[in-house]
């Protein structure tokens, strides 16, 4: 195990937040609202599915030619005037972040959201050497001033109520005490950071898209908070993983058009950037991030988890991601990206997450760019038991599971016995016995014999010609 770090222990911390049951049912019924703006925003697209498939196609088709169009879009920005970094992992990504101001002599930061600059640690680590370092996405700003980490890649503090940030306002910006108005919260942040902006030395911006074919950083916001930090700030620092890269312009349509619908159900982000070079006076970098991208790519079977445009979906509609909270996966992206991305980074520390999941494939359902994210997620199962880090009460009931599993018979027996040993228990007890289902789980008894015996008794004829089901 790395030394810096213990594993994560997703069940805890996930009995942690469900113990608060009033709290998970709204931080579930906060996420469903999304996911079903979502599916009504994509219903009313009539090409949706073809926008889907093209999607991932152009992102398989760039994956499979990334260093061709990784050193095109360099040198397109080079000679637009963009100062160009590479990064081999995090340590370096900050190093250079703290060059580029040290030598600009920037001593405030204001940035924007950026989930690549969370997973380096970029914040504590400039915070270390004297940089001020502002958060400007509102959702950002208030995990920021509560020193957590955000919970979610599209909605930061969605694990919060209104009346939390209500009282974070009062203790660090003063605000009156039990405020909770949204609009009366919104505009004093929007007052806090404004100064913050007007006096800023440099700004950060995360990227959504880099384009090859122009060189052109393409930044998708609702705030407006990353178009006012670059604008006013003399050094603009661009910080994005190197999988972001698209070849032409063309493609971005495609792209803009699934990212806004399916992370939140608005046919567009408010805010479009495309920043191509630096404005005058103003220095524009760049800094492409590999940090286990590369080894990412190379992993047959994953390196599909690259083509992740990091819209929230698959996390708006997961049922174990909507009740264990975005903290309980311990890794910046949580939920089934981040459950698929992390092992590869540190298969020890977070060993558990492939198995937060019910595997029922809704994630892969909605993602846009069609990643096959519940089998992914099956794979890193199996290279996590194989690897020994499962754990010895899991490995046990996985070996249990899959000898019954295996063999019909077994299957079938252990159900009777199990349906006998309910039917002699008191009901209120035999509830209990058959899970915490309560009141609303209380399901008829499953029939005596399975629909596979019920064809081959009725349809025998089909069976006979191989066609059963
Ligand atoms: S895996 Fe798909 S659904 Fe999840 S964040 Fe990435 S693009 Fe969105």
């Amino acid at each position: 195990m790395s030394a810096r770090t213990s594993r994560v222990d997703h069940a805890r911390a996930a009995a942690d937040f469900i113990a608060d049951e009033a709290r998970t049912d709204w931080h579930d019924g906060a996420l469903w609202f999304v996911r079903e703006k979502r599916d009504l925003a994509a219903a009313a697209v009539p090409e949706w599915e073809a926008l889907r498939e093209l999607a991932s196609a152009i992102k398989e088709h760039t994956l499979s030619r990334l260093d061709e169009y990784l050193v095109a879009f360099e040198e397109k920005a080079r000679a637009n005037g963009v100062h160009v970094h590479w990064a081999r992992d995090a340590e370096e990504h900050n190093r250079i972040v703290f060059g580029i101001l040290e030598q600009a002599g920037a001593s405030r930061l204001v940035k924007s959201k950026s989930m690549l600059t969370e997973e380096c640690g970029l914040n504590p680590y400039l915070e270390a050497r004297g940089i001020e370092v502002v958060d400007t996405d509102l959702g950002e700003r208030i995990v920021q001033l509560r020193r957590e980490p955000p919970s979610h890649i599209v909605m930061p503090a969605i694990h919060l109520k209104k009346e939390d940030v209500g009282a974070t306002f009062h203790e660090h910006l003063g605000t009156d005490a039990g405020l909770s108005d949204p609009v009366a919260l919104a505009a004093a942040a929007r007052e806090h950071l404004r100064q913050r902006f007007l006096a800023a030395d440099a700004a950060l911006t995360g990227v959504n898209f880099a384009v090859a074919e122009s060189g052109a950083l393409v930044v998708c916001t609702n705030e407006g908070n990353a178009d006012l930090g670059a604008a006013l700030a003399p050094v603009h620092i661009a910080c994005t993983g190197i999988e972001k890269v698209i070849p032409r312009l063309e493609d971005l349509g495609v792209f803009l058009r699934l990212l806004a619908r399916s992370a939140t159900g608005q046919p567009v982000t408010v805010y479009t950037s495309h920043f191509r070079g630096p404005r005058e006076g103003q220095q524009l970098h760049v800094v492409l991030v590999d940090n286990g991208r590369s080894r990412q790519l190379a992993r047959d079977g994953f390196w599909r988890s690259l083509k992740c445009i990091r819209c929230g979906a698959c996390m708006n509609t997961c049922p174990v991601y909507r009740r264990s909270g975005g903290h309980s996966y311990g890794s910046t992206v949580p939920g089934p990206i981040g459950s698929v991305l992390t092992p590869g980074l540190d298969l020890e520390r977070y060993a558990a997450l492939p198995f937060a999941s019910t595997l029922c494939g809704s994630c892969t359902a909605v993602c846009p760019v069609r990643i096959d994210l519940d089998a992914q997620l099956y794979r890193w199962r199996q290279i996590v038991a194989e690897s020994g880090q499962a754990g010895t009460a899991k490995a046990a009931a996985m070996r249990a599971s899959a000898q019954v599993l295996g063999r019909p018979w077994l299957f079938r027996a252990a159900g009777a016995f199990a349906r006998r040993a309910l039917r002699l228990l008191p009901r209120r007890l035999a509830r209990t016995a058959a899970g915490s289902w309560g009141e609303a789980r209380e399901l008829p008894d499953p029939p005596a014999r399975s629909f596979r015996d019920w064809y081959r008794e009725n349809r025998s004829d089909a069976s006979t010609q191989g066609r059963g089901p």
